[in-house]
């Protein structure tokens, strides 16, 4: 495998010139007086030095070991322990976390950046990390003071990790059917009993403690999804001194044997009368769970691809070295007895394609993580609103769109190899084995395509599409006048079209079709999220074509735009007739004839 090198430069591209972050920062009151773009500079620099240093070498050999079972232990690979030890003193667990219980207190639009280098260098190990993270956030929203006061400041250092714990066995994408109990107990705690499954990092041997996020429901609760409460529950008792004691009846009973992520633990856990607490309110654990699914959604669409980013640095090195025929123009390399096989245009095509999604990806992540930022760190309410409705429609796409393309990416990097990509030797195909769980968990790409037509567009007649929407056109509309853009601005347009056509369609044919939904969710999102990227990429090609004579980076960005656009672009047809074919022929085939 390449060896990983941070994409710096695109990195800041994106965050800085794109999507402004000075200027972002400068105007939010809670960033203000936080961060100064010397800190940002630094923090990515040195992340970029940890992750490609210290975490990337491990990857290869920590997913041949896999993490290991024993009597309840789970013991991961070798060299994770003192790397995440290393990783932790650097304090990187708590970069986005509360200042007011010793978080570093950075935006989401610099943490987006981080993830992504953690993700590339290696996914197993960044869960660790990032579901730490999550649980704190939901933590830092939802719960009381004091739990707050014990728990944040370790999970913040890295002293301790968190997991998160909703699915059982018999309750998946339907959390309503959860069996898991919480008996409230006379001092104001519950005794939680019940077995989770598949819990990434439920169990490990990094820290002496792990703070679970548990999934549970009271006695007396409404039936269904509306009486889950959520419930913090540490492995261990953790007294009124923070200091950690004896195991509070939490434990793993196995792992799984898996595809991939095989440095990442996915534990078994038994809950039985383990006492926890409550976070948030009663029967609302959802809603509280939701806060830091939307930062897990958009977490888990970034290791997407971080892992293309990764695919794409090797496939490069591999199309610029590898020998095979000759240039349809004619020998190019006269030396020797073939040419390298980037002269090849059906081996460009999958590396530009890769690229294309992939500096999409980014630019579309960090879109995203500037709404996360306003929506936290803004003082005006009208903008917290509206920065609140874009992350409610655009995270599904952000989980979805981007873990769908990242799939794609890797293996088209894979393709690049011919059979050495499909052996073990190169590193593609452990990038296609950890890329594909980033489609399935967090919600499966399927149920993020039905969130975002039925609850998110359908069920508000299309209110927050309009949003989008506008936004779409104001940028066409100020552009109007860039000679750099104006092809693309057409096409941006007609795509644009073609989603709000699909809008309207989809709004209009579930009147009277219960499986209208379904049958086009998919599509819809691929089409908004094409339609986004396309966006995403009119932006980026406004802001690099003034440097063209600066560096051959905006060169090339305008080149990777120019194939985005003739040749990705176009996609938005198919799927808006797709669309617009209706649910009958999907529901036609009887269950039995299948
Ligand atoms: C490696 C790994 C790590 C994981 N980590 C965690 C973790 O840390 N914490 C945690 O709580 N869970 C975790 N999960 C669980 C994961 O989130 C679930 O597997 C996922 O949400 C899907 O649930 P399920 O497997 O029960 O599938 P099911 O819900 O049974 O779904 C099966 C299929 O039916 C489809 N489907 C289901 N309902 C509908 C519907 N209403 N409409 C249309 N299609 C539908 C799905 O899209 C899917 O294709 C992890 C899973 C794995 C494999």
């Amino acid at each position: 495998m390449a060896e990983y090198k941070a994409p710096l430069q695109d990195i800041r591209f994106v965050m800085n010139e794109v999507f402004e972050a000075e200027k972002l920062w400068g105007s939010l009151a809670g960033t203000q007086d936080v961060i100064d773009m010397e800190t940002a500079d630094a923090i990515l620099e040195e992340a970029g030095k940890i992750t490609a240093s210290l975490i990337a070498p491990l990857s290869r050999e920590a997913d041949e070991e896999g993490c290991h079972f024993d009597n309840g232990k789970v013991t991961v690979p070798a060299g994770f322990v003192d790397a995440y030890k290393t990783f932790a003193e650097g304090g990187w667990s708590g970069l986005t976390g509360n200042p007011v219980y010793e978080g570093m207190g950075m935006p989401k639009m610099l943490g987006a950046q981080y993830e992504e280098m953690l993700y590339s260098a290696d996914i197993s190990f960044g869960l660790y990390v990032c579901l730490t993270s999550g649980a704190a956030l939901a933590i830092d929203a939802h719960a009381s003071e004091e739990l707050k006061q014990k728990y944040l400041p370790k999970m913040y250092s890295g002293e301790w990790t968190g997991a998160m714990d909703l699915t059982e066995p018999h309750s998946g994408t339907d959390l309503g059917m959860i069996r898991t109990k919480a008996e409230p107990n006379a001092d104001g705690s519950y005794s939680i009993t019940g077995t989770k499954i598949f819990i990434t990092g439920g169990e490990n041997d990094l820290t002496d403690n792990i703070i679970h996020l548990v999934l549970a429901k009271l006695p007396d609760a409404p039936a269904g999804s509306k009486g889950i409460s959520l419930f913090l529950v540490p492995r261990n008792s953790v007294d009124d001194n923070g200091v950690v004691g004896e195991n509070n009846n939490v434990t793993c009973g196995s792992i799984e044997h898996k595809m991939g992520i095989k440095a990442s633990g996915t534990c078994v856990m038994n809950f039985d009368g383990a006492q926890g607490w409550l976070v948030g309110e009663v029967n609302k654990g959802l809603l509280a769970m939701f806060t830091m699914m939307n930062y897990e959604r958009l977490s888990v669409g970034i290791q997407g691809f971080a892992a293309a980013e990764r695919s794409y640095q090797n496939a490069r090195e591999y199309a610029l070295d590898r020998i095979q025929g000759r240039a349809a123009t004619g020998p190019v390399n006269t030396e020797k007895q073939a040419d390298p096989i980037i002269v090849h245009a059906d081996v460009r095509r999958m590396l530009l394609t890769m690229k294309a999604y992939t500096e999409g990806s980014r630019a579309f992540s960090t879109y995203v993580a500037s709404y996360l930022d306003i929506a936290k760190f803004s003082d005006d309410a009208d903008q917290i609103k509206h920065a609140n409705a874009m992350i409610a429609l655009l995270t599904p796409i952000a989980k979805a769109y981007m873990t769908d393309r990242a799939l794609d990416s890797c293996v088209a990097g894979q393709q690049v190899f011919g059979g050495h990509g499909f052996i073990r030797e190169w590193g593609q195909e452990q990038l296609v084995r950890d890329t594909r769980i980033t489609q399935i968990y967090e919600g499966t790409n399927g149920v993020q395509a039905m969130d975002l037509m039925g609850r998110k567009v359908v069920a508000n007649g299309g209110k927050l599409y309009e949003l989008f929407a506008s936004e779409v056109k104001e940028f066409i509309a100020a552009e109007s006048d860039n000679p750099a853009l104006a092809s693309k601005l057409d096409q941006l347009s007609a795509a644009l079209d073609r989603l709000t056509e699909a809008t309207e369609y989809v709004i209009g044919a579930t009147q009277g079709d219960a499986d209208a939904i379904g049958a086009a969710a998919v599509e819809y999102l691929d089409l908004f999220g094409l339609t986004a990227y396309g966006y995403m990429w009119a932006r980026m090609v406004a802001k690099a074509a003034p440097k063209v004579e600066e560096d051959v980076f905006y060169a090339n960005k305008l080149k990777t735009a120019n194939f985005f656009f003739s040749r990705l672009l176009p996609g938005t047809l198919s799927l808006l007739e797709a669309i617009k074919s209706g649910s009958e022929d999907t529901m036609a085939l009887e269950a039995e004839n299948f």
